[in-house]
C-alpha cells in the first residue's frame, strides 16, 4: 500500500525488500496482490516490482526478495535517502532504527494490528528515534496480526498518514512534517498523539550512539507473522532450484519457479529462496526446522 501510494505520486526510485511470498490470507489487506499471485506464491517484492511497473513505467522500483538482517543491512540500505517501514516486527524495526540513527537518515515506522494502527517520523539529530519512545521493545503477550487480524482500512489508513509524511520529506517540506507519535484505533474511534519533537536525553541510540541491533543482538529473526512457520538462514550460496527438485522428487511433491520452490511432505511444506532462506510450514520449532532443512535442503 505505501509503495503503491508512492508510486504513483512519482517518486522515482523505490527498493521493496521482503522476505516473504504471497499466499490467500494475505489478500484481505495487502491491496496491490492478486489471487494468481497466491496460486503462484509469488515472493512479495516481485510482485510489488510487477504491479508498480504496470500502472507506472516512468518510475523505477528494485525488488529485493530478502530478510534485512544486521548481516545485509549496510547492503540492502547504502543507497537510500529515506526509510519506510512495512514490516510486521520489532526486530527489524530495531534494526532500522539503530542504521537510521548511525547513518542519519530519516525513517518512518508505521504498523498496525487489529484496529489499531500507529506511525513516527524519526528525523535523527532532530526528532525522538524509535528507542527514545519505546527504549525496549514491548514485551509479554502482544496482540499480533496471529491473535488480532488486521483490519484492512487501518492498514491503508496508516500507510496513507506515513506516505504523506514521506512526501513531505521528499520534496523538502519539513516544517510541516507531523512532529507526534501518533496513534488511533479506528473501530473504537480513539486517536493519542505523543510529543516526539527532540529526542529523549540519555537515549541509547540517538544519545548514547549504542547500536546493538546492528551488531546482532536481540532475538533471531526466525517467526513468521500469522503463520505456523519458522524462517531459516542456514545457507548463504545460491542454490540451482532444477537440481533440487530433481532430488526431492522421490520425497514428496515438488513445483518452483524462477523466484520460489516449494516441496510438500506431509505435514510440512519447504518454499525455499534461491539465495538458500527457506519457509518452513507446519512446525513453530526452531529445532524441526532446522532439521527438516538440513534433510531436504542441505548445509
Ligand atoms: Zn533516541
Amino acid at each position: 500500500m505505501l509503495a503503491s501510494l508512492l508510486a504513483r505520486a512519482g517518486v522515482g526510485t523505490i527498493c521493496v525488500i521482503d522476505r516473504d511470498y504471497v499466499e490467500p490470507s494475505n489478500l484481505q489487506r495487502q491491496a496491490l496482490f492478486d489471487e494468481k499471485d497466491a496460486a503462484e506464491s509469488m515472493p512479495k517484492a516481485i510482485a510489488t516490482a510487477r504491479k508498480i511497473s504496470a500502472f507506472n513505467s516512468r518510475i523505477v522500483v528494485v525488488p529485493k526478495v530478502a530478510d534485512l538482517t544486521p548481516a545485509n543491512i549496510e547492503s540492502l540500505l547504502s543507497d537510500a535517502v529515506l526509510i519506510l517501514d512495512g514490516t510486521d516486527n520489532f526486530e527489524t524495526r530495531y534494526l532500522i532504527n539503530d542504521f537510521a540513527v548511525k547513518n542519519s537518515l530519516p525513517w518512518i515506522y508505521t504498523a498496525a494490528v487489529g484496529s489499531y494502527g500507529v506511525t513516527l517520523n524519526v528525523i535523527p539529530n532532530e526528532s525522538a528515534c524509535l528507542s527514545c519512545v519505546f527504549p525496549r521493545p514491548p514485551q509479554g503477550a502482544l496482540e499480533t496480526c496471529e491473535t488480532a487480524g488486521i483490519l484492512n482500512s487501518v492498514v491503508s489508513t496508516a500507510a496513507s498518514i506515513a506516505a504523506t509524511e514521506a512526501l513531505k520529506l521528499l520534496v523538502g517540506a519539513r516544517d510541516r512534517l507531523r512532529q507526534t507519535l501518533l496513534s488511533f484505533d479506528l473501530w473504537r474511534n480513539q486517536r493519542v498523539e505523543i510529543y516526539a519533537a527532540k529526542p529523549r536525553v540519555g537515549c541509547q541510540t540517538c544519545g548514547l550512539h549504542e547500536f546493538p541491533h546492528l551488531a546482532g543482538e536481540g532475538r533471531p529473526h526466525i517467526t513468521l507473522c500469522g503463520r505456523n512457520s519458522v524462517q531459516i538462514h542456514e545457507r548463504s550460496r545460491p542454490l540451482n532450484f532444477t537440481e533440487l527438485s530433481a532430488r526431492l522428487r522421490p520425497h514428496g511433491t515438488v513445483r518452483h519457479s524462477d523466484f520460489i520452490l516449494k516441496f510438500w511432505r506431509e505435514p510440512y511444506e519447504l518454499t525455499v529462496f534461491p539465495d538458500g532462506r527457506a519457509i518452513i510450514k507446519g512446525t513453530t520449532e526452531p529445532a524441526v526446522a532446522r532439521s527438516l532443512y538440513a534433510r531436504y535442503i542441505g548445509n
